[in-house]
């Protein structure tokens, strides 16, 4: 589905430097380079705090545990996603509250958010899915009408930005009080390991969410809370500061490679192409077709025959999900999620897609909708 080793190879000389760098430095946790890593992605992202840590679950969950939410209060997000942001819900003894996706753009469906609200409801958790940024607009709006927080899951989104009716615009995770993100490799902003990061505007919160990332110590063996210890290593961070150069570029070339897939399958009946937003950019962290009238798994198959990864993201809805059952929740309540679950499927994309690759996957991808047709 990607292919880091070319990507690596075309920044291989200044990688390699700037890794050895940080192993004769011996300042392997909270280096300097973790703190200039920290200070250019606030600078491009526009935002007042970026707090490292060390993946995007954490993220997420140190995000929920700085807004002191107490047990039975209630965070919405779609069930059509990643586990992760269910997963830190239920951890932390909070109760998911999960929403239904629009049709084409996969992201939360605003109406459906505004219905789950409740007494109890304390925060919304939008996930900018697949590269493109819910409809950040409406979400703010509603959450102010009701008071509530908004944490952006932002791990396939970074670069992304959006757009405001007033003409401005704001990159995703950048928007809402708290936004999370993701290095694991494959992501837009991919480190060489784990690594994650929370950005916020808000001083207080960021000084918590500092706080907390650090075992709740502001003051060495002082524990003011509970926290958790979860770090941006100095190499990782070394890596991160070289390819945020590049993030833009690598968010063109995957653009590139979406418009490629498009031009070959906007035509054909069984395949519907990614529908772009009017107020997002599309940093397509996937390219992921509606099919209809094949099977879906067969051509999967037909592809992996011929060396061409496809995934399914994500086959399984979270209310369906064995570790996320719940009697509120069952088969045929979320029809639009349960659909996508059914016909999605994800081709390979990545930054260093050539035409030739891109001719024989969709090549390939038009042959396999023939022979798996039902
Ligand atoms: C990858 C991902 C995460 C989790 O990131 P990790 O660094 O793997 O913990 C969270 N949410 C979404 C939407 C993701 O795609």
């Amino acid at each position: 589905m990607v292919d880091l080793k070319c990507q690596y190879e075309k920044i291989q000389e200044e990688i390699d430097a700037a890794v050895i760098d940080v192993i004769r430095s011996t300042q392997y946790i909270n280096g300097p380079e973790v703190k200039a890593f920290q200070k250019e992605l606030e600078n491009y992202l526009d935002v007042k705090h970026v707090v490292p840590c060390a993946n995007g679950t954490d993220a997420l969950q140190v995000a929920m545990m700085a807004l002191d939410l107490k047990p039975g209060d209630e965070v919405i997000t779609t069930t059509f996603t990643f586990v992760a942001t269910v997963e830190v819900i239920a951890l932390l003894g909070l109760t998911p509250v999960l929403v239904d996706v629009l049709p084409d753009t996969f992201n939360i469906d605003p109406e459906a958010l505004k219905k789950a609200i409740t007494r109890k409801t304390k925060a919304i958790v939008p996930v900018h899915l697949f590269g493109q940024c819910a409809e950040m607009e409406s979400i703010m709006e509603i959450a102010k009408a009701h008071d509530l927080y908004v944490i952006e899951d932002t791990a396939q989104a970074i670069g992304a930005s959006h757009l405001f009716t007033d003409g401005t615009t704001k990159k995703a995770g950048a928007i809402g009080h708290i936004g999370c993100t993701s290095f694991f490799p494959s992501k837009n902003l991919g480190c060489y390991g784990d690594g994650g990061a929370i950005f916020t505007n808000d001083d207080a919160l960021a000084q918590r969410m500092r706080v907390i990332v650090n075992h709740g110590m502001e003051t060495r063996y002082y524990h003011d809370s509970v926290g958790v210890n979860s770090r941006l290593d100095s190499i990782q961070a070394a890596i991160l500061r070289i390819k945020l150069r590049h993030l833009d570029a690598y968010a063109e070339a995957r653009q590139n490679a979406a418009n490629y897939y498009d031009q070959q399958f906007k035509d054909h009946p069984g395949l519907e192409i990614p529908d772009r937003s009017p107020f997002s950019t599309h940093v397509f962290h996937q390219y992921t077709l509606k099919t209809k009238g094949v099977d879906r798994f067969g051509l999967q198959t037909f592809l992996a025959e011929k060396e061409i990864p496809a995934m399914v993201y994500y086959p399984v809805p979270m209310h369906m999900q064995k570790a996320y059952d719940d009697p509120r929740y069952k088969k045929g309540d979320f029809p639009v999620s349960e659909a996508l679950s059914e016909s999605v499927i994800s081709l390979p994309m990545h930054t260093e897609l050539d035409e030739e690759q891109l001719k024989h996957i969709c090549a390939n991808v038009l042959e396999g909708m023939e022979a798996c047709k039902v």
